[in-house]
């Protein structure tokens, strides 16, 4: 099996597996129960949001766990939006957001904010004044993702975010950081930014586990009530087991951070120069985007059919979204991808176990499944 469907979930690694194994065996107190149980059950959350803390580069006081960045995105959208966007109304963010942004600020325009979405340019680029300057004294927050999960574009959030600070030092500043979090460099305080959304199932962790960094002294409000979990910003008895396997899997993958990301350019590099030998391949990703992300485009045979096409020989891939119910990328029509690639692209999302022999297999099997399909693609 070759596995290239990383943007959308990573395997968990051993390290992970093991953690959440231990944790539903022996740690299955109440975190919030007061005996030795419970005790052991806190120690293990405390353990996992250290590590986190670690790698955000961030005191642990500021992250709180949530059960995926789709939470994450809409408590730091809505929380934010409900204490801070009474006096004021408007919103920055941009065209390319994940849904669990998008569609959670759509709301809110629907209940009346304004709201301005940056597209990018006609080379594809958003840059950092595109964001800064449709900032203003009614803007309350701007939220805007670190790199795109369709095509690995790395926006330039820490520039725009800092300008941002020195024009409008009230503003809050929110960035889904899913696809950047254990993958490229970041650090909370470098980014100038208050909120933070990561996930776990993206770094070889599980599914259903996420987190929120929330910068000492900005208030979210908490969309979640109850039982007062997590300093009462995200009620609910917490997943100790998925908080574990999330910790276990950042404290290794930060042990490795830099050989990883030499690693995955060097196959990235690989990819891009096989690519140009292959007539049946246009790649869309910029040679600045994540390294872990690589949108291509194969001539004429639609996304689905190769897919397909590919599982049968048990390579996997993402369609790049391209087609979800018929529809074309609303994200790759944004970032001017050429109309006559958009039925066409696949997302190629590697990471530090893919090898060469992979992409070798990979390319061939894209030119024999071209010359095979391009009869019942008509
Ligand atoms: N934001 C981005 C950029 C993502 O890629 C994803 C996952 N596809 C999410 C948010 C949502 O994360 P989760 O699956 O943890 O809800």
């Amino acid at each position: 099996m070759i596995y290239l469907d990383n943007a959308s979930t990573t395997k968990p690694c051993d390290e992970a597996v093991n953690a959440i194994i231990k944790a539903l065996n022996e740690d299955f107190g109440n975190p919030s129960s007061l005996h030795k149980l419970g005790v052991e059950a806190e120690k293990i959350i405390t353990e996992a949001r250290n590590s986190i803390a670690y790698a955000l580069g961030c005191d642990p006081e500021s992250i709180y766990f949530t059960s995926g960045a789709t939470e994450s995105n809409n408590m730091a959208v809505n929380g934010i939006a409900e204490n801070y966007g009474r006096r004021k109304n408007k919103i920055v963010t941009t065209e390319i957001e994940h849904p669990s942004v998008y569609e959670t600020i759509s709301k809110l325009e629907k209940k009346g904010f304004e709201v301005v979405r940056i597209a990018p340019d006609k080379n594809g680029e958003i840059t950092a004044e595109a964001i800064s300057s449709a900032v203003d004294n009614n803007t309350f927050l701007v939220s805007c993702l670190l790199v795109n999960n369709e095509t690995g574009t790395i926006l330039p959030i820490k520039k725009a975010f800092a300008q941002i600070k020195r024009d409008y030092p009230q503003v809050i500043t929110h960035c889904d950081a899913v696809q950047a979090f254990m993958k490229i460099p970041l650090k909370a305080r470098q980014l100038s930014a208050d909120v933070i959304s990561i996930s776990g199932h993206k770094v070889g962790g599980p599914k259903g586990v996420g987190a929120i960094y929330i910068k000492k002294g900005i208030r979210v409000a908490p969309q979640i009530t109850g039982g007062g979990q997590e300093k009462k910003q995200r009620s609910g008895t917490e997943s100790v087991p998925l908080i574990s396997g999330f910790g276990a899997a950042v404290k290794k993958h930060m042990n490795n951070f830099n050989e990883r990301l030499e690693y995955v350019k060097s196959i990235k590099s690989y990819l891009l120069e096989k690519a140009k030998d292959c007539d049946e391949i246009t790649v869309l990703s910029n040679d600045e985007a994540s390294p872990y992300i690589i949108t291509i485009a194969v001539n004429n045979i639609k996304s689905e059919i190769m897919l397909h096409y590919l599982e049968s020989h048990e390579i996997y891939v993402s369609s790049g979204s391209a087609c979800s119910k018929g529809a074309k990328s609303k994200v790759l029509k944004a970032f001017n991808i050429p109309e006559k690639y958009l039925d066409f692209t696949l997302r190629i999302s590697i990471c530090e176990y893919t090898t060469v022999n992979d992409i070798n297999i990979l390319l061939n099997t894209i030119k024999k499944g071209s010359e095979n399909l391009i009869h019942i693609n008509k």
